[in-house]
């Protein structure tokens, strides 16, 4: 059997678990990443149990398993500390087959690296264009090389170029959410600790502990677009004075250095991801607000899903056959997350109320069940 080659554009979570998935699939994958140090990056995330699933189908889970902190289950609290929701760590484990993890954004790219073939990713390289002619795709790289390729996948963001070209939506369809967010990793011990959500009036405050006495947090208020980045620390800091313990603290400890802030943007779905060789996956495909912490898992889930395709099915059956099994679950939790991130910017003192009832009187069966429904891959 001919080799097949793909060349795979970004090496951020969903190009490097693509390449997994395509080598495990039998073909040979190349990734092209445009920063000459991937893992530079000081944010962190958190990844659900679908998301290790999906790292486990990869066999990458352990290294992940190994640097990241499990939270001992989440909780959801009000401003002033009282517990609004609460699913213990044991309940997560039974119900959902595990608890949600936080890691440095930069430990999953380095577990991730660490188990291609050396070779496979080559950095400070950018793809500038790529043409489709009898059944190949020749890539035009940043160096002046190109690539002669089977498949070309796009897992190169939210602004993806390789969309832009496939799809002709470049970066002006981006929906601003009305928000930017803060992230952080503070000199901070928690312990033992669930994942937390703090929603207060017109903001609110994650918080998830990390590995080495750390923890991860991250804040958010509605804000006009680019203001994130000229609002002073002290300023958009203060919104959270008189919060609950350890809120304050945990800003207090952590270093200008280590806090990062984004505008946040989604994109309204769209009814394809692919058109003859060319495949989308992760934020390239699908990008989400952050509100359900779906992002990376989501992107994890499209690579299993599009190696399997294409272990199974020539090239042009395995591309719809991937998008019809991905599109519906992770549009459907696109718009979830939008609708979340909304309900959090309320300011209005009755619909804050509106807010605390809703999630206190959420009846405990179907508020499980639709946890279990995105916390499970397959
Ligand atoms: C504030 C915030 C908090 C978040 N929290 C979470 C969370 O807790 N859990 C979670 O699961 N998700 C979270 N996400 C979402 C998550 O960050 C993304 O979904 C995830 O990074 C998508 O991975 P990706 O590989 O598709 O894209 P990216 O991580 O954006 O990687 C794309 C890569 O492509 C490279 N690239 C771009 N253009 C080119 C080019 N032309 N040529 C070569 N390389 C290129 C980039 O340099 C980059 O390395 C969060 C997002 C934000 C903004």
């Amino acid at each position: 059997m001919t080799t097949r080659r793909a060349l795979i554009v970004g090496g951020g979570p969903a190009g490097l678990a693509t390449a997994l998935a395509l080598r495990d699939a039998g073909w040979t994958a190349e990734v092209v990443e445009r920063s000459v140090d991937p893992s530079a990056s000081g944010v962190a995330l958190t990844l659900w149990p679908n998301a290790l699933a999906a790292l486990a189908a990869l066999r990458a889970d352990k290294p992940v398993r190994e640097a990241g902190c499990p939270a001992e289950g989440n909780q959801i609290r009000a401003a002033d500390g009282r517990v609004l929701d609460d699913v213990p760590g044991p309940v997560m484990a039974e119900r959902f087959g595990g608890r949600g993890l936080a890691l440095l954004r930069a430990d999953l790219v380095a577990a991730l690296r660490d188990q291609l073939s050396p070779g496979t990713l080559r950095t400070g390289v950018r793809c500038v264009g790529w043409t489709e002619t009898g059944g190949r795709v020749r890539v035009d790289l940043s160096d002046g090389g190109t690539a002669t390729v089977d498949l070309l996948v796009g897992a190169d963001g939210i602004r993806s170029a390789v969309r832009r070209q496939l799809l002709g939506d470049g970066p002006d369809r981006l929906r601003y959410a009305g928000y930017p967010v803060w992230r952080g990793v503070a000199r901070h011990d928690l312990g033992v600790a669930p994942g937390l959500l703090t929603m207060g009036r017109a903001a609110q405050f994650g918080l998830f502990p990390l590995t080495g006495g750390r923890a991860y947090w991250f804040a958010t208020m509605p804000m006009r677009r680019g203001w994130g980045e000229r609002v002073p620390r002290r300023v958009w800091s203060a919104r959270f004075d008189g919060w609950h313990d350890p809120v304050p603290r945990v800003l207090a400890a952590t270093p200008d250095e280590d806090i990062v802030v984004t505008d946040i943007y989604d994109r309204a779905p769209v009814p394809r991801w692919s058109a003859g060789r060319v495949v989308l996956v992760g934020d390239a495909a699908h990008p989400s607000t952050p509100n359900l912490g779906q992002g990376t898992c989501q992107a994890l889930e499209d690579a299993v899903v599009l190696g399997r395709c294409l272990r199974e099915h020539p090239v042009e059956q395995a591309l719809p056959r991937y998008e019809a099994a991905r599109r519906r679950r992770a549009d459907g939790l696109t718009r979830q997350a939008r609708m979340l991130g909304r309900v959090g910017t309320w300011g209005n003192p009755a619909a804050c109320w509106l807010r605390e009832q809703m999630i206190r009187r959420a009846p405990a069966g179907p508020r499980l069940r639709q946890m279990a429904e995105m916390f499970a891959f397959e």
